[in-house]
């Protein structure tokens, strides 16, 4: 038999009565055990047989399994916030190559709408260059009077067709050509006339006093045949205003005389007038009872002191011929002012048009 020991009373705290655990051993393996774990497998002699060795599970294999959870999680995570990540670039690529295929077409436009301007640009220039130069033709035509040698209203109408067509380079193309072709017959129709009145010297008081009226823009022409009827000495037609037909006999006949033809050619060069200026002629010809002819003798008789439409031409010492020129009527002082008032409107003006 011992001798009892006295117990150690239990402190208050513990009503159970059960013993705290002793504190393990630091290099008590069994102290980090669970219930279940078995814990470190017994080292083996070096010499036991390997088919004899337990097989067990390392302890650090078996806790992390929250861990696997959480990894597992975090790796879904990731792959779902890669997709989304993924897609987010590809929507900003797509984005982007919009934005630049937007750009670029605004970048081609705003140059198509440049190479349109420019193309306007040059229209307007060249339209500008040809109408300058349309100008210049018409310059040394201002004063003659033929007002019909520059039509305005052809001037005026390519004009205005430029203005309509401000934003039509293809139709201003073609009013540019309009307007050197305008520029062109003005031209060669100057040049015609003057190079056919200049070539006609016949020498003649028909030619004479045409040559001196007209400026030079008048030709004479004698012809064998009547080009004007049985009857008229000379005549001017609409289709060709600047000639002055004159029968040839004229120049033989023995009751003609210079003095004759001259005024004969006053009345003939009237007719060049009312061609070539046809609105201020159909004004005055209300004076004349519609009548070109005795309108026409009364330019005669208004411009060339001393001429009558009667004469007398002899034939020798005690006789002589009466001759009457003309359509038998002598003006009177009324109408002679409104020829005045006629000539002083004819001719080529200087105008501005599109204004
Ligand atoms: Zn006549």
């Amino acid at each position: 038999m011992s001798s009892p020991t006295p117990a150690a009373e239990p402190p208050p705290s513990d009503p159970a009565g059960a013993r705290p655990a002793p504190p393990a051993a630091p290099d008590d393996p069994a102290a980090d055990r669970g219930p279940g774990d078995p814990g470190p497998a017994p080292s083996l002699p070096a010499d036991a047989p390997l088919t004899e060795a337990p097989v067990t599970v390392p302890a650090e294999r078996r806790r992390p399994r929250a861990s696997v959870v959480v990894l597992a999680v975090l790796l879904a995570v990731a792959v779902v916030a890669g997709g989304l990540g993924f897609f987010w670039v590809v929507t900003q690529l797509q984005e982007a190559r919009r934005l630049i295929g937007d750009q670029q077409q605004q970048i081609t436009d705003q140059q198509r709408r440049l190479d349109e301007q420019q193309e306007m640009i040059d229209r307007k220039e060249q339209f500008g260059t040809a109408m300058n130069d349309l100008y210049a033709t018409i310059e040394p035509l201002v004063g003659l009077p033929y007002a019909t040698i520059v039509p305005w209203y052809r001037v005026e109408d390519l004009a205005d067709r430029a203005w309509i067509h401000r934003r039509n380079p293809a139709a201003l193309d073609q009013d540019v050509v309009d307007v050197q072709r305008l520029t062109s017959e003005i031209s060669s129709r100057s040049d015609g006339v003057s190079a056919q009145a200049a070539s006609n010297a016949s020498g003649t008081a028909w030619e004479a006093t045409l040559d001196d009226l007209g400026r030079g823009w008048v030709s004479t022409v004698f012809e064998g045949a009547t080009p004007c009827g049985a009857t008229a000495l000379a005549c001017v037609s609409g289709a060709q205003p600047f000639t002055v037909h004159v029968r040839a006999d004229s120049q033989t006949d023995p009751t003609m005389t210079d003095w004759i033809r001259t005024g004969a050619a006053y009345h003939e060069y009237a007719h060049v007038l009312q061609f070539t200026n046809p609105q201020p002629t159909d004004d005055a010809l209300a004076s004349f009872g519609g009548d070109a002819e005795t309108m026409a003798d009364c330019y005669a008789l208004t411009f060339l002191d001393g001429w009558s439409l009667d004469h007398e031409v002899a034939i020798d010492a005690y006789s002589y011929y009466e001759v009457t020129v003309g359509y038998g009527y002598t003006c009177d002082a009324g109408q002679r002012q409104v020829i005045r008032d006629w000539v002083g409107q004819l001719g080529v003006t200087r105008q501005v048009v599109g204004g």
